[in-house]
């Protein structure tokens, strides 16, 4: 049966809201329509998937095991996330990823997968066109902090894009002295603007940061749904100057 307000009202609250993890009446952010273009990596990009194989990735249990075809990956159901054998930090990335055409489920079980940045923070990857779940949960969220400022969905088996500005987290010893930070247009669309990080991501719950290395892979998520993946490079930060100390 449809859920029309999809979501929970037993979770944790979000530090420093007044909405709960998931909340089911947190407002749904507004709908709007993107442009047509996604993006190519310039001269200076560091590729992570240019369409032919995984050898640049790993998976579960080794060899990354998602279907290659046509340019794209998709994901393999029940053969777990993957990640990128390169780590990476702070950086501007670029990945482009399509929602099955064929419509089956609803709210989090219609084309879920993930971007998890560093391996452990998810930008959500969901069909959110015409398919109400939590706020916190839609396309392009921070999962389970933060809602995208709008939903920028294109229809189902159409490429998207996400384009993400990561700043990492740093800590002296065990102490965090700068949460993460994102920037993120989804389909050219500003959804995150420099938002930091509560932390990591979890499901139904809040989680603190943990003392972490200044890289990490890019793993992506299987979530079950045969979602597809191309186009995927990064530019360090390498002329990123935060200014101050
Ligand atoms: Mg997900």
């Amino acid at each position: 049966m449809t859920q029309d307000r999809p979501g929970y009202d037993d979770t944790p609250m979000i530090p420093g809201s007044s909405y709960r993890v998931h909340d089911k009446a947190r407002p749904r952010p507004r709908v709007v329509a993107p442009g047509a273009e996604n993006h190519l990596p310039p001269s200076d990009a560091v590729v992570l998937f240019d369409g032919a194989d995984l050898s640049g990735w790993r998976g579960r249990d080794g060899a990354a095991q998602w279907k290659v075809e046509n340019g794209y990956m998709e994901v393999l159901p029940g053969t777990g996330g993957i990640e990128s054998k390169t780590h990476f930090g702070d950086c501007q990335l670029h990945i482009e990823w399509a929602a099955p055409a064929v419509v089956k489920g609803e709210s989090q079980g219609r084309g879920n997968s993930g971007v998890f940045l560093m391996g452990r923070y998810e930008i959500q990857v969901l069909d959110c066109y015409d398919n109400p779940t939590y706020a916190d949960g839609t396309t392009a969220a921070i999962y389970g902090e933060y809602p995208p400022l709008v939903n920028a969905c294109r229809q189902p088996g159409a490429w998207q894009s996400y384009d993400i500005v990561w700043k990492g987290p740093r800590f002296d010893g065990d102490t965090l002295i700068r949460p993460a930070a994102v920037t993120v247009f989804h389909n050219g669309v500003l959804v995150h603007l420099d938002q930091p990080l509560i932390g990591p991501t979890g499901h139904r719950n809040v989680y603190a940061y943990e003392p972490q290395p200044e890289t990490g892979p890019l793993a992506l998520q299987d979530h079950g749904d045969l979602v597809r993946f191309r186009n995927i490079w990064y530019r360090p930060l390498t002329n990123y100057d935060e200014g101050g100390a």
